[in-house]
């Protein structure tokens, strides 16, 4: 059996965001699964959108993911090369060989006699197609208009065809060869059409299983007539489910997609990326957060799903908190913004992150703990001080006289302040969480504790009184 190949394939003209890295997970885990190969080729045939520094940053994205692959252009492979830049070569060869068999042909229409066409057939109730004006030019037309217009290059589409395959993720699909008519393979200013220079690449790749995004599926059948005209191998194809933003709407570069390194910035870590997006449109039993290597052996196209999937903030927190719940300290010390090192002494580093672990989502959250707990101007929220006030005078009274007896110990603490003042359960930590952090909600108090500077528990119950 022939060794399983995928690809990803993006366009170095933007950012990494979910949907494209999405694409490139699953390609990645399909290849892993099967044991076989991954492969990156840049789509840089748009040369004035296409740029070296998106090709390295979304290299650094995909790796950042925790993406490798076996052949590409920074790594090399026996396919390269892995730039459509560099592979004219290639394209001309099969251009000359589909021109010399008249599978294709020259056509010289400019745009506004295309738009003119469209706004008529559209006007029809008719699907815009190219009406054919250029496929039966004489030769001495041709070479006439030759020296007068640039010339795009047509692949010349068999009427009456249905084109029929069966998508690796949707099942059966059939396409009419009159809708498609004639289309565009080179352009006029003689670089290669996206349609062509992707399918001969698969080909000429080894690309055995294509997985990408549902917007390229009504591509399919024009790019396996190309690859039929070449006498090229064709690629399996299977098209994942869009993704959809909670408004319903497809995320796409402009509307809603974070980039890859948006939220690296904010913090949230690959992991947690990695298992978010495992899940949209790929069901997993397991709900714990898994690695790339857990993913790929459980990751099946029959748990691809065609619906939909979407995209939710509340999601991607819920992968992060399960990806923090089980990082090493080390490891968040780390991820936690510097300023961090000025306010928490070293030898309280890992309690720190043993106390506050739980109620972290992104780095700034640390800092504003360790703020609340080791800074001198404590901020109190209105709601905890209504608790101060309503719990009075006594209380934190009390509170500052066991201090003094038994403030190393917390437990021995609030079971003298219980006895003292009668107050247990919420009655007693929640005026003593209001007076020591400022807040109602946090940490646990047992750990916090021991954190706060004793001065600063004092100072902080002199001040409820
Ligand atoms: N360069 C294309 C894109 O980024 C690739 C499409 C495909 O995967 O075939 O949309």
């Amino acid at each position: 059996m022939n060794l399983m190949r995928t690809r990803f394939a993006p366009s170095p003209t933007g950012e990494l965001h979910l949907g494209n890295a999405r694409t490139a997970l699953y390609a990645a885990l399909l290849a892993r699964s099967a044991g076989g190969v991954f492969l990156l080729r840049i789509e840089d045939t748009d040369a004035a959108r296409s740029l070296l520094i998106h090709e390295k940053s979304l290299i650094a994205d995909l790796h950042w993911l925790g993406l490798n692959w076996n052949e590409g252009p920074d790594c090399g492979g026996l396919h390269g090369p892995y730039r459509q830049s560099e592979r004219t070569r290639h394209y001309a060869e099969f251009y000359a060989r589909i021109e010399a068999e008249d599978r294709c042909y020259p056509c010289f229409c400019t745009e506004e006699e295309l738009e003119r066409h469209r706004v008529a057939q559209r006007a029809a109730g008719q699907p815009p197609r190219y009406p054919g004006t250029c496929a039966r030019l004489s030769r001495a037309k041709i070479e006439g208009r030759h020296t007068t217009r640039p010339a795009s290059l047509r692949l010349r589409v068999p009427p009456g065809l249905t084109l029929e395959f069966t998508d690796l993720v949707r099942g059966a699909q059939s396409f009419r060869s009159d809708d498609l008519g004639d289309f565009v393979i080179r352009r006029s200013d003689g670089s290669p059409a996206f349609l062509f220079a992707n399918a001969v690449d698969d080909s000429l790749m080894g690309v055995t299983h294509v997985l990408r995004g549902a917007d390229h599926l009504s591509n399919t059948p024009r790019q396996q007539l190309i690859l039929a005209a070449l006498g090229l191998p064709v690629p399996k194809y299977g098209h994942l489910s869009l993704i959809l933003g909670t408004d319903g709407a497809p995320l796409s570069k402009r509307h809603g997609a974070r980039s890859l390194r948006e939220l690296r910035e904010a913090g949230y870590l690959p992991e947690a990326v990695l298992n978010h997006l495992a899940r949209l449109g790929h069901t997993y039993g397991e709900t714990n957060p898994l690695t790339l290597d857990q993913l790929a052996s459980a990751f099946s196209l029959t748990h691809l799903s065609h619906a939909p999937a979407h995209h939710d903030e509340g999601a991607l927190r819920h992968w992060q908190r399960e990806t923090l719940a089980i990082a090493d300290w080390v490891r968040l010390w780390n991820w936690l913004p510097t300023e961090i090192h000025d306010l928490v002494p070293v030898a309280d580093r890992e309690l720190f992150i043993a106390a506050v672990r739980p109620n972290l989502l992104l780095p700034v959250d640390g800092l504003y703990w360790a703020r609340i707990i080791y800074g001198e101007n404590l901020e109190i929220t209105p709601e905890a001080r209504t608790v101060i006030t309503a719990t009075g005078v006594e209380f934190h009274g009390a509170a500052l006289r066991i201090l003094t007896e038994h403030g190393s110990d917390f437990k021995a603490f609030t079971n003298a302040l219980k006895k003292a003042t009668g107050t247990h359960g919420p009655t007693l930590f929640h005026p003593l969480r209001a007076a020591l952090t400022g807040t109602l909600i946090g940490p646990e108090l047992a750990k916090l504790w021991n954190l706060i500077p004793a001065a600063q528990i004092r100072q902080r119950l002199t001040a409820g009184i």
